[in-house]
């Protein structure tokens, strides 16, 4: 069966991606949040180009990913769930939530340590907020996510099914969660006790360094809650806050290069002002 999981995850990846991706696409033109300051056509090239290269960038460096090395695991008897008896619903619910887990705590690293920081912000420096934001990342945050991931699974010995559905669900949720679509409130209120929504990862998204050090989950909300980083709203209200970073957005004056070569330019910042 690890085999069958293993030959037809990219198919199950990629179709499961094009079809959230487009779904959100729709919603966002059906029933929008907030108004788009930058045109659609320049981030979108920017942020599905990015995946592109970040996928490559991913398969040329790493020789077997997460779903991989737990196929591995299961052969070889490696980590926790493959040398003990447990149930295998109770091995497959472990394992997806200390996975999250995982990524909410490099999440929070990204933003506390400030050579990961340089990297992070590729992600915040989006100025408009949209599905595509959540595939705006930078190629060496996917190696060190996977890293991350790659050790949890050594660790652990998950499921290889437990571990595909984690990467397809965090692949799903980041394109929801960054929608640019307006749930009605009450929906909001419930579905924000189960899974990141958007209005909750947007707070992140604030040029408030107090927001943006906030709701870093990106499946699980229980995170946020438990560890005492959980905001419900932006301050300013959702239609009135700033998305981005302070030192790259809504300049006055021309904006400088950003340093460390870590950003690439943006063009349509004047815009913005
Ligand atoms: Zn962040
Ligand atoms: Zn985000």
């Amino acid at each position: 069966m690890s085999e069958t999981i293993l030959s037809a995850e990219p198919a199950i990846r990629l179709s499961i991606f094009l079809g959230v991706l487009a779904a959100m696409a729709l919603w966002e033109v059906a029933a929008p949040r907030r108004r788009r300051d930058i045109p659609r056509v320049i981030r979108w090239t920017n942020n599905l180009a990015l995946v592109v290269v970040d996928t490559v960038i991913l398969r040329l460096t790493f020789p077997i990913i997460a779903v991989g090395l737990a196929v591995m695991a299961e052969d070889r008897g490696w980590g926790l769930f493959n040398n003990i008896d447990a149930p295998f619903w109770v091995a497959i619910l472990v394992s997806m939530l200390l996975l999250d887990l995982a990524i909410y705590l490099q999440h929070v690293m990204f933003h506390a340590i400030p050579a990961l920081w340089r990297l992070h912000r590729m992600h915040h420096a989006d100025l408009d907020f949209d599905a595509t934001t959540g595939l705006r990342l930078h190629p060496v945050e996917i190696l060190v996510s996977m890293g991350v991931k790659l050790a949890v699974v050594a660790a652990l010995g998950p499921p290889a099914i437990a571990v595909l559905m984690f990467e397809v669900l965090l692949n799903a949720t980041a394109l929801f969660n960054h929608a640019n679509i307006d749930l009605p409130r009450p929906v909001d209120r419930v579905l924000r006790l189960f899974v990141v929504t958007p209005d909750m990862h947007r707070v992140h998204h604030s040029v408030d360094p107090r927001e943006t050090n906030s709701n870093y989950g990106f499946n699980l909300p229980w995170w946020d809650r438990l560890l005492g980083t959980y905001i419900a709203q932006p301050a300013k209200g959702h239609e009135g806050m700033d998305i981005g970073i302070e030192q790259f957005s809504h300049a006055p004056r021309p904006l400088a290069r950003p340093d460390a070569g870590s950003t690439r330019p943006r063009p349509g910042l004047g815009s913005c002002a």
